[in-house]
């Protein structure tokens, strides 16, 4: 038995308005991605370590996900991105924090894990390893889409006037709502019983320079031993407190993966971190809660494909 699931962000308040325009294309991108490295997964042709990076990747690529092109700005306007992803059997794991031109931030991650030391990279230095390991460069403003603009023009604008209404923030707000909050993450489980999780993302709009959320630190927005693996999305200080992903693998030890994030995500969401996470064990669970209004996901499981935004797994779903 092989298994793959997939994050896009967590996010929103209250309950599921629907679908906006633009979520058939985040589905179409998951749906098409689990398709295609599930049957590779399956017939042995593909890790966990691999397919988890190959999918993230992937949804670094589609520009409606907050990470890679179409990352969130910062409170400069610049894009800095941080990822991390971690093998099982090994505990072998890469993190890269704040680069800013590396089109790929797992795929440097991933370098980093095989190189085998350090585990944690940052700045210029993570963008320069990357290159040098083959990852393609690009600059800092491709990596901008006109939807990022546009949204942190909203932050700014309502930040330069103090006296904004509640009414304005709630706008803000909304509108962070409807665009999903949209970082990305992988777990899967290989042919061979292997395990691995990825996560990959631009952080939050207008985060203060120099911020790093859970995403990067592994045991918080990342984690993978020989039982479980595990990625996380949602406000990323409330998981790094709480140790989130590592957490889950801890009390995955006494009890079901369901009961174990379940756990989990009632201890970040006191902390302000409400959001949700993804999981995988070897033994063969499966499992993709979230505290918010919607989190993009999917998985792949015997041959079976399945995504969903709201409370509900659309089995159906065609691209
Ligand atoms: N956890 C990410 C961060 O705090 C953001 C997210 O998952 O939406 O940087």
């Amino acid at each position: 038995m092989v298994l793959l699931a997939v994050h896009g962000g967590a996010g929103g308040d209250g309950a599921w308005r629907g679908m906006t325009d633009a979520d058939p294309q985040r589905l179409r991108c998951m749906f098409v991605l689990l398709e295609r490295l599930g049957a590779q997964l399956a017939d042995g042709s593909l890790d966990a370590l691999e397919a988890v990076t190959l999918a993230v990747e992937a949804m670094e690529d589609e520009a409606l996900f907050n990470a890679g092109r179409g990352s969130v700005l910062d409170a400069e306007g610049r894009i800095t991105m941080d990822a991390s992803v971690m093998r099982g059997t090994d505990r072998a794991a890469g993190s890269v924090v704040a680069l800013t031109q590396s089109r790929h931030p797992v795929r440097v991650a991933h370098h980093l894990l095989q190189q085998g030391w350090p585990v944690m990279l940052v700045g210029q230095a993570a963008d320069d390893f990357g290159g040098a390991a083959g990852v393609e460069q690009v600059g800092n403003d491709w990596l901008k889409t006109e939807l990022r603009q546009a949204q942190w023009q909203k932050w700014r604008d309502a930040k330069l006037h103090p006296g904004a209404t509640d009414e304005d923030d709630a706008l803000l707000d909304h509108d962070g709502e409807e665009d999903g909050w949209g970082t990305v993450g992988a777990v899967a489980l290989d042919a061979n019983g292997q395990l691995a999780a990825a996560t990959s993302t631009g952080g939050m709009t207008g985060k203060p320079l120099g911020r790093v959320g859970d995403t990067p630190i592994i045991g918080a927005g990342t984690w993978a031993d020989d039982r479980v693996a595990v990625s996380c999305t949602g406000v990323g200080e409330a998981f790094i407190r709480t140790a989130a992903a590592h957490t889950t693998a801890v009390n995955h030890r006494t009890m079901s993966l369901q009961e174990a994030s379940k756990r989990v995500l009632d201890d970040v969401a006191p902390l302000g971190g409400r959001g949700g996470l993804i999981a995988v064990s070897a033994q063969g669970e499966v499992v993709v809660p979230f505290q918010t209004m919607l989190m993009y996901r999917g998985v792949y499981r015997d041959g079976v494909v399945s995504v969903g935004i709201g409370p509900d797994m659309e089995e159906g779903f065609r691209p």
